[in-house]
């Protein structure tokens, strides 16, 4: 039998937007195993927590996973990206790029994950063309300020986080 086909899919996920299940649905199609990856440090304060953020992605995963046939997880992850990427036994990673903004740091970070372990593969994957513009850190800022992000998030993440958005407006008042 062909070896297992392993892909790691690292990132915030703070929260979960129509963007990533665009390349999550994508990468799935071209492995046996996907597993996505939340990283625990995400450097920013979060607005969800790693428990809420896994269970908001694994929801919409698992549907993925049934409609593709391909076997996907969602694990948090702390330290070196490569290094988690040889312990799950992953031949590639995947990106997501979206505009030139993204491909500069990517750039970098190939070349120096390339250091660390020529063994593992990036590559890069584009959302749909209604997808492509979508970031967690504008659907946040957006909700914040009252906007509607419907059109950005799956279901539950919308739910989610206009609960979140509600309880910071009441925490600012009550201040
Ligand atoms: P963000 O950059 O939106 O805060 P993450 O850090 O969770 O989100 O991103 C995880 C991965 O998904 C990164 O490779 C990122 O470039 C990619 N990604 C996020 N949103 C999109 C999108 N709309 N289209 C394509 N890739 C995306």
């Amino acid at each position: 039998m062909a070896k297992e086909r392993i892909a790691l899919y690292p990132g915030s996920f703070d929260p979960t937007t129509l963007g990533h299940l665009d390349i999550i649905r994508r990468g799935a199609k071209l492995v046996d195993r996907l597993v996505v990856g939340l990283a625990i440090n995400t450097g920013k304060s979060p607005m969800f927590t790693l428990e809420e953020r896994t269970e908001m992605l694994s929801y919409e995963v698992e549907k993925i996973s049934k409609e593709v046939g391909t076997k996907i997880e969602v694990h948090g992850f702390q330290g070196l990206l490569m290094h988690y990427a040889e312990k799950i036994g992953a031949q590639v990673i995947f990106r997501g790029l979206r505009a030139v903004t993204d491909f500069d740091y990517e750039f970098q970070m190939v070349g120096m994950n390339a250091r660390l372990n020529s063994e593992i593969e990036v590559a890069f994957l584009m959302a749909s063309e209604k997808h492509q513009f979508i970031a967690s850190r504008l659907v946040k800022e957006i909700a914040h300020l009252g906007g509607d992000i419907a059109s950005f998030v799956p279901k539950l993440t919308l739910e989610r986080t206009l609960v979140r958005v509600a309880e910071a407006r009441r925490q600012a008042a009550a201040g």
